[in-house]
Parts: C-alpha cells; sequence; structure tokens
C-alpha cells in the first residue's frame, strides 16, 4: 500500500534522488508521503520515481564507469574509508533518522545499524587492498591467471528493516571493486539512504559512481531488475518479491543474488547454559521488534526444560521496555507500517484459530505517550501449544511474534527445524560439543550459530537455502559476485 502526498503536506522536507552527484526531484514530479512509525504520520515526503529517473542513472553510472574501474584500488579504497569515517562522525544525526524512519529504538541506531554501516564501508575498503588472484599452470603448455574485474552497472535493492545497514552491505563491495551502482532503497525507509548521498559527496565518490533513486518497488525496483544495461542484481527482501526480481532477470541472463525471508529455528537443549540460552533467545526472538530476517522466530525447547525455559523466558520478555523509539531506554519500539502491523495481527488471530496460546502479548497496550498514540504499536508477543506443521509455524510473520515448541529427541527436533520452504539461519544451545557439530550438519541453513545469535563476522559467507535465496554475500564470495572472473591462457 503506497501512500501518495496531499496538497495540505507539501511544505514538508523532501527527500530527493540522487543521480551523476546531484539531488534531483523526480521526473514526473510525484512524491509518496513518509510515514513516522511512531507517530503514524507523514514527516517527510519521498520521490515516487519511475522508470525515467531510473534511465537517467544508468545514463550517469555508465558515463563514469571507465573512468571509475580503471581508478586504482588504493584510491578507491581511500575514498571508501572517508565514507566510513563520515558516517561515523554522523552517527548521531544517522541513528536519529533511522529510529525515526522505521520506528526501531534508537539505542539500537546507534549501537548496531549505523556502526555497522560505517564498518561495511572500512571492511571493504581494505578488502580491496588484499586480493590475490589465482594462477593455473598447465603442465609444460601454458600458464593461466585470471582477471576478476568489475561488471558494469550493478542494480542494488534493500528492504525497510536494517535500512542503512542492509544497503551500505551492498553499495560497499560493489563500488569497491569498480562498479558503478544504482540503489533503491525501500520507499518506506529512504531517509538514511538519502543522508548517505551527501557523505559520498563530502567523500569525494566521483559524480555517478553511485545513484539513488527512491520510489516503489513495482516501478524503479521493476526499472532497475528489467534494465538492460544493469547486469548484476542484488536484492534483499521477501521471498515473493525474489521470485519477480529473478524472473525479470533470467531472461537477460543477470548475474543475480538474493537475500529473501527466513523462519529460522532456535533450538535449547535441556544441557544449555540457561542464562546465556534465555537472554539469547530473547534478542533473537525480539530484537527490531522481530523484523530481522534471522530472527528466531521458532523456538524448540526439549522437554525435560520446557516448562522451566517457557516460565524464566517469559519473565524476561515481559520486563522488555517498549516505549517511544526516540527515548533511549527503549528496547522494543514501532512497527514499521500499519501494513505490517495488520500482517502481524492477522497471525496473532490466525495462532488461536490454529489452537495456540497467547502466553504473553497479543493486543496491543496503551500508547508509551501522547506523541506516539497513532503509531503502530504491537508488544512481544509469545505463543505455545502450536502444532509444528501449522501456518504459523511455516509462513514468515516478520514481527514480535515466536512460538515455542518442546521437542523429545536430536532426530525430531532437526525434522521440526527443517520442515519448511526456508533455509536462512538457525541457533542451536548446547554445552555439548559433539551434538552441537551433528546438529549444526543436519540443518537446512546458510548460518548455524551455536550459544550465541547474530555474531557477523563480515569475512564469513552470508545467505540462505531453500526459500531463502540463491547466492551468498559477505567477504570473498560478495568480491567475486561483483566481478566477472576472465582466465588468460598463455602458451608456453
Ligand atoms: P519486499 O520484498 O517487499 O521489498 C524489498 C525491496 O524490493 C523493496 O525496496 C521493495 O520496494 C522492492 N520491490 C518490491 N517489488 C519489487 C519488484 N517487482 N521488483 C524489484 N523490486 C521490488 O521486502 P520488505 O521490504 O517487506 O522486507 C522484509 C523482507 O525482507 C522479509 O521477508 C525479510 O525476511 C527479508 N529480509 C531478508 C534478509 C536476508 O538477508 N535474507 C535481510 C532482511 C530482510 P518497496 O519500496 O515498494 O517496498
Amino acid at each position: 500500500m503506497y501512500i501518495r502526498c496531499t496538497a495540505v503536506q507539501k511544505e514538508l522536507p523532501r527527500i530527493q534522488n540522487y543521480i551523476g552527484g546531484r539531488f534531483v526531484s523526480p521526473i514526473g514530479g510525484k512524491y509518496l508521503d513518509n510515514i513516522e512509525p511512531a507517530t503514524g504520520q507523514p514527516y517527510s515526503l519521498v520521490p515516487e520515481s519511475d522508470a525515467r529517473d531510473v534511465e537517467a542513472a544508468v545514463e550517469a553510472a555508465e558515463t563514469v564507469f571507465p573512468e571509475w574501474s580503471r581508478t586504482p584500488a588504493a584510491e578507491r579504497s581511500r575514498i571508501l574509508l572517508r565514507i566510513a569515517d563520515l558516517i561515523e562522525r554522523d552517527l548521531e544525526k544517522f541513528a536519529r533518522a533511522e529510529s525515526t524512519d522505521t520506528g526501531k529504538p534508537l539505542a539500537l541506531a546507534r549501537s548496531l545499524d549505523i556502526p555497522r554501516a560505517s564498518s561495511n564501508f572500512r571492511f571493504f575498503a581494505t578488502a580491496i587492498l588484499h586480493t590475490e588472484n589465482e594462477a593455473h599452470v598447465t603442465d609444460g603448455i601454458a600458464f593461466n591467471y585470471t582477471l576478476r574485474q568489475p561488471r558494469g552497472i550493478a542494480g542494488l535493492i534493500s528492504p525497510w528493516n536494517l535500512p542503512l545497514y542492509l544497503l551500505s552491505w551492498k553499495i560497499a563491495p560493489a563500488i569497491a571493486v569498480g562498479n558503478t551502482a544504482i540503489a533503491k532503497p525501500s520507499e518506506l525507509t529512504p531517509m538514511t539512504a538519502f543522508l548517505l548521498c551527501e557523505v559520498c559527496r563530502e567523500a569525494g565518490l566521483p559524480e555517478g559512481v553511485l545513484n539513488i533513486v527512491h520510489g516503489t518497488g513495482p516501478e524503479v525496483g521493476a526499472a532497475i531488475t528489467g534494465h538492460p544495461k544493469i547486469g548484476t542484481i542484488s536484492f534483499t527482501g521477501g521471498t515473493v518479491t525474489g521470485r519477480k526480481v529473478a524472473e525479470a532477470g533470467a531472461p537477460l541472463f543477470k548475474k543475480i543474488s538474493l537475500e529473501l525471508g527466513g523462519k529460522n529455528p532456535n533450538i535449547i537443549f535441556a544441557d544449555a547454559d540457561f542464562d546465556a540460552a534465555i537472554a539469547g533467545s530473547v534478542r533473537s526472538s525480539f530484537a527490531n521488534q522481530g523484523q530481522v530476517c534471522l530472527c528466531g522466530s521458532r523456538v524448540f525447547v526439549e522437554r525435560a526444560s520446557y516448562e522451566e525455559f517457557v516460565r524464566r523466558f517469559i519473565e524476561r520478555v515481559a520486563q522488555l521496555k517498549q516505549g517511544d523509539p526516540l527515548d533511549p531506554e527503549t528496547e522494543q519500539g514501532a512497527i514499521v507500517s500499519k501494513m505490517q502491523l495488520e500482517k502481524v495481527k492477522y497471525y496473532v488471530e490466525l495462532a488461536k484459530e490454529e489452537g495456540g496460546r497467547i502466553a504473553l502479548g497479543g493486543e496491543r497496550g496503551p500508547s508509551p505517550n501522547d506523541r506516539c498514540r497513532d503509531g503502530y504499536f504491537f508488544p512481544p508477543t509469545v505463543i505455545t501449544g502450536l502444532p509444528v506443521a501449522c501456518r504459523v509455524n511455516r509462513e514468515e510473520i516478520f514481527g514480535p511474534v515466536v512460538t515455542i515448541t518442546p521437542f523429545e529427541s536430536e532426530e525430531e527436533v532437526v525434522r521440526y527445524a527443517n520442515d519448511v520452504d526456508y533455509g536462512l539461519s538457525s541457533s542451536v544451545w548446547t554445552q555439548n560439543l559433539s551434538r552441537a557439530h551433528r546438529i549444526a550438519e543436519q540443518i537446512h541453513a546458510g548460518t548455524v550459530w551455536i550459544n550465541c545469535w547474530l555474531v557477523r563476522d563480515l569475512r564469513v559467507p552470508f545467505g540462505g537455502m531453500k526459500q531463502s535465496g540463491v547466492g551468498r554475500e559477505g567477504g570473498e564470495e560478495a568480491l567475486r559476485f561483483f566481478t566477472e572472473p576472465k582466465n588468460v591462457c598463455i602458451a608456453r
């Protein structure tokens, strides 16, 4: 659901597209309301761009590509490091903007989202200084070496849950290796991408290397995925949209990376360190109001400890402070949009129909303050008693809702964990090292955390199996994705 702006709201600040190093209005002159989730009110306007704006961005990106792709790695690195420094310098401004735009707690934006955006630029700025090229000697006949060259224009499409964190995770590797880029943030959360453009300009990033076109998925996103000159697409979002992206790119033989949804298991064995498992599970269930693709929305607890876990988990969750996202004490903020809030409510009602018991939460409490009286709030909700194979346990909710289910054996819980269409991440809590290795091997997920959650080393491969995606991001995987390997064979 897109909310078009009205005449009354025309005085709201306008976000602009960033094309060829200049801030520009959308060619069609149309804007959408940008709503603050904590208040439910529009607070700025975002361009409702279309294919013409994407075309202008392609021209800019194409023009500068020869120069940027030949710029020495040390120079590209220097500019990216400067971007990282400037994000750090402006951390407070970025964090407040992210919190206002998404409804996430300011404390989370300050400690996670914005520092990670800065780290993304720093990481890839330095990674390109330490690359190696493979060489293969063909006995007595030839010598081969591999050139890894930038592919041209990269299209980067990201979701609303971790706006700058995820967009910078794509922008940084794409431009670090010498591509130019056209990025489209979610139209629900465009603000920090807009601020990033100012930083890029100040850092001296040449005009046209990064272009940001704001607007909706069906217009701007589809114009990017269908553009014949944008040969590389890195997409993070829902599985249904991912399918559309794959369909648009396949006939044009684009190189596509898809980071999609999840329905991640969080498995607690009776021998786990319970204090750590409960603290970790509260985070993995409700961080960012459960709107992290890696959240463990299905909690499985070994029968012997089930009652104790449920009791202690609920005690801890009940203490989470829900409030105005801009209050630095707030631990649970607002849901990103009315539509997402309705989706969460729908699944809670469905859980009741499917035989679940609402052990905590389930309906909206009082507003945190007067400013937030029309905001999109929903309390952390814990559901027990559901069958493993019901819809609530199989479909991605992407909100502050977890289910808890007992299990009897390793074999049973592995079956439960894998019994979904998704395969993004998982957590296992146990003190038994052999068991940890056994379970890790058997789980269908791109990431298995043992006795932790969301520990992210930027060098490791990141991505999903099954309907959670295709391809990997992170470290070497990202450098390879955004380059084309070319074998040069020299006869002896
Ligand atoms: P969506 O799939 O709805 O949107 C993602 C992006 O794609 C948005 O920018 C959206 O634009 C755009 N888009 C929509 N339609 C098209 C189209 N036809 N062509 C091209 N682009 C399009 O996801 P959400 O924003 O709702 O984000 C939540 C989802 O993202 C969850 O499923 C979550 O699991 C997943 N996710 C996955 C992660 C991972 O690493 N695997 C990480 C984080 C989230 P618009 O502005 O119109 O919405």
